[in-house]
C-alpha cells in the first residue's frame, strides 16, 4: 500500500500514514499528535523534488 506523508499545520509535525488509495480518497486524515484535521499532504514522496520549484 502507498505511504502518504503529511504535515500538520497545527503542531507542524510531519507524519506518515499507510493506507490504500481508496482510503486516501475517502478518509479524513488527522494528526496523530494533536488530532486536528488541519493537515497538508506532502507530495515529495511521490514526485521528484527537483520538479517542483516555488
Ligand atoms: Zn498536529
Amino acid at each position: 500500500m502507498p505511504k502518504y506523508e503529511y504535515l500538520c499545520r497545527n503542531c507542524e509535525k510531519n507524519f506518515e500514514i499507510i493506507m490504500s488509495m481508496k482510503e486516501h480518497e475517502n478518509k479524513k486524515v488527522s494528526c496523530p499528535t494533536c488530532k486536528k484535521e488541519q493537515v497538508e499532504q506532502q507530495l515529495s514522496t511521490f514526485y521528484s523534488k527537483t520538479s517542483k520549484k516555488s
